[in-house]
């Protein structure tokens, strides 16, 4: 993200709708991270002001529960705290969000906690959470009149732009590091979009979108050029969180990091509720997991440091392998203010505990669900997360996309033949 860049977006943006006719609902304009110096809304991510990146603020009407309750079974039952149309479910969409929130009696007594609930977004319509940034990302680029949905992606982030486009008969362009899970590879290929598998790691793949992006003023990189509308998606996951427990925030919550996004809106999201009254603003508290392949969050954390250093990512979360995470001083911000902490595990550990939550709630997770359980453990062990207060574990994205995380490690007890004798004999052995 250079400054020749930033200049130059600016310059080039003109798409058919200006700043005068967009209508997303209760978005009223951008705001720079830093100095909070504001322009009209547009698809640009990087304030003219002073570089930083911009953020989405509100004029909020009056919002009430039963507004929410009575809305659709998707995110859109919140677009009135979203940068939005009004009218945003009436086009085709993934109709994201809605996802389980289910109590862990079972891996809260293995763990020694007493209330424990897992946010269970295997469930969204491409199996990540990412279907709901991409949904929101879409609906304003929508109204700010592209065609094309683009990105650089891990992985879950390719699955989910090329879904909604092929759901909203838009083109998408999506590039991936070469070096990606098959599973992920295939199931963005499936929906025909143009996929690109780019020679080297998702950080150069980033810069590559972003040299895109500034070349291609028709095409919507959900998370460069319209980011400050995607990454209010993320939002959503706290919103349902409070929503599902009985209109009441957790006291803690532990979220994964990639770019750090997610974790920063999560707590957004909670405390636009609590100012809207929509639930009592009690305290609660923000953490990270990352995987020690790729901390550099966890690491600045550690250090008592404001800055994120750079890493190279090698782990076998890679939808969390993100080097040099954009978010990364915004989450360092946040955990410190809410008086959380951040942690980082070992691929072993991630595959420990993809394997605890499986074994213990039915619940299969890809490698950053693994992230988020064993830095769960972790938090615990080291008197970090507190075992009498509430906690809520957010389970981004399905085990069925990393399959090599746990296939040396899981498999038949047994091969028989098929005779009752044989099953007998394989099960008592198993017990031996
Ligand atoms: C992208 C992703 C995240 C975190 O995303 P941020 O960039 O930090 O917002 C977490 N879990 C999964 C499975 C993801 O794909």
């Amino acid at each position: 993200m250079g400054k020749d860049l930033a200049i130059s977006m600016t310059a080039t943006t003109s798409n058919e709708a200006t700043a005068s006719t967009v209508n997303l609902g209760p978005a009223a304009g951008l705001a720079s991270k830093e100095s909070g110096a504001r322009i009209p809304l547009a698809p640009e991510f990087v304030s003219p002001d002073d570089f930083s990146p911009l953020e989405v603020v509100y004029d909020f009407g009056n919002v009430r529960r039963e507004d929410i309750e009575a809305g659709p079974r998707s995110i859109w039952r919140y677009k009135q705290l979203l940068p939005v149309p009004p009218n945003v479910a009436d086009y085709p969409n993934t109709e994201p969000g809605c996802t389980r929130l289910i109590k862990a009696d079972r891996l809260a007594a293995e763990l020694g906690v007493r209330k424990l609930w897992i946010k269970d977004d295997t469930g969204n319509p491409t199996h990540s959470f990412k279907d709901r940034v991409v949904a929101v990302a879409l609906a304003a680029a929508r109204e700010f009149g592209f065609k094309v949905l683009a990105c650089p992606s891990t992985g879950n982030l390719a699955n989910a732009t090329a879904a909604a486009a092929a759901r909203a008969g838009w083109e998408s362009v999506v590039l991936i590091p070469s070096s990606l899970e098959r599973a992920k590879v295939l199931t963005t290929a499936v929906y025909d979009g143009a996929l690109i598998a780019v020679d080297g790691n998702y950080d150069d793949v980033n810069r590559l979108a972003t040299e895109l992006a500034a070349e291609h003023e028709d095409w919507a990189f959900v998370n460069v050029n319209v980011r400050p509308y995607y990454s209010e998606g993320s939002k959503t996951l706290g919103f349902e969180v409070a929503e599902q427990l009985g209109w009441r925030l957790p006291e803690q919550i532990v979220v994964p990091i990639a770019s750090g996004s997610q974790l920063t809106k999560v707590d957004k999201g909670f405390q636009e509720f609590g100012q809207l009254g929509l639930v009592e603003p009690t305290p609660y508290r923000v953490f990270g997991a990352q995987a020690t392949g790729c901390s550099p969050v966890s690491a600045a954390f550690r250090s008592g440091h404001d800055v994120v250093q750079p890493v190279k990512p090698d782990t076998i979360a890679r939808s969390l392998a993100i080097g040099a995470p954009a978010d990364g001083p915004y989450v360092l911000d946040t955990v410190r203010r809410t008086g959380g902490a951040i942690e980082d595990v070992t691929d072993a550990e991630v595959v420990e505990g993809i394997r605890l939550l499986a074994r213990t709630e039915g619940v299969f997770a890809e490698t950053a669900g693994g992230v988020t359980m064993a830095c769960a453990k972790k938090l615990l062990e080291t008197g970090k997360l507190d075992p009498d207060a509430e906690t809520v574990l957010l389970i981004t994205g399905d085990g069925l996309k990393t399959l090599d995380a746990v296939a040396d490690q899981v498999g038949p007890r047994a091969t028989v033949p098929p005779s009752a004798a044989a099953v007998h004999e394989a099960l008592e052995r198993g017990r031996g």
